[in-house]
């Protein structure tokens, strides 16, 4: 069977993805760090595996426990992720290297670890950046720069791995009704989203969940080292962040 490793599966968009996967008959390893959030989190069809994305350890481990139980890996989707809103002035260095570490040494470590099996199955990855990182605003220095570092490693991977048939792409979703955004988006900042985004709205985790899923898939075959916003039209506005 199929299986896939989704990270940050506890809630939200990975939570949300795991269920289409199962849906579509793979098998999904969930990864999170959140071990009580992820135990509560069950899924028919899929696993749990407890890990901190940016603990090299524990990532070499978690690995060996999903070739252990499924003895293969067709997908990896690297979706954990920590935000963080702040000025360069105000980002002290700790809560920087705390961003860094998660969201983008985590998606290195997590992709390293998995390659040789990737190259095995000819299987997929699926990295989840930001509109944030597309675009500066003088909001979020540290979370936008690492999203900018998912971009340039969603490339670098695809560009070293498309001989072994492995297809690497990175989704920027626009703004998700989950935890992690509803902690940072105070009201301003949900109205400003309404009107510059085209559709109007946001987005919901089975929306971003859909295109993770199809990039994942043989149907998209000839899909490789894309950078895909899903964010109901926001990023071709040209409009700033709010
Ligand atoms: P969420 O907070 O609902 O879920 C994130 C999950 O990642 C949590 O379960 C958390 O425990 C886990 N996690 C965090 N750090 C981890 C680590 N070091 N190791 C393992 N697990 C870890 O957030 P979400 O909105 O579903 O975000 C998922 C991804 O989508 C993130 O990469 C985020 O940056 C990105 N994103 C979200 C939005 C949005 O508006 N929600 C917009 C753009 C991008």
């Amino acid at each position: 069977m199929k299986t896939a490793i989704v990270t940050g599966a506890a809630r939200g968009i990975g939570l949300a993805t795991t269920k289409l996967f199962v849906e579509e008959g793979w098998q999904v390893a969930m990864i999170d760090r959140d071990a009580p959030a992820l135990m509560e989190a069950k899924v028919p069809g899929a696993f749990q595996v407890v890990c901190d994305v940016s603990d090299p350890a524990a990532v070499e481990h978690m690995v060996s426990d999903v070739l252990e139980r499924s003895g293969r890996i067709d997908a990896l989707v690297n979706n954990a992720g920590v935000a963080d809103f702040g000025p360069i002035a105000e980002t002290d260095f700790e809560r920087w290297r705390d961003v860094m570490e998660t969201n983008l040494d985590g998606v290195f470590l997590v992709s390293q670890a998995c390659a040789s099996a990737l190259a095995e199955s000819r299987g997929a990855v699926v990295n989840i950046a930001s509109i944030s990182g597309l675009r500066a605003s003088t909001l979020r220095v540290a979370y936008g720069t690492s999203k900018a570092g998912v971009m340039h490693l969603t490339q670098q991977q695809a560009a070293e791995w498309g001989e072994h048939g492995v297809r690497v792409n990175c989704v920027c979703p626009g703004p998700v009704r989950t935890k992690l955004a509803m902690a940072v988006h105070t009201q301003d900042i949900i109205d400003a989203y309404h009107d510059a985004i085209p559709l109007n709205r946001y987005g919901s985790e089975e929306e971003i969940g859909n295109v993770i899923v199809f990039l994942c898939s043989d149907k998209a075959s000839y899909v490789t080292g894309q950078v895909i916003a899903v964010d109901g039209g926001f990023q071709s506005t040209g409009i700033g962040l709010p």
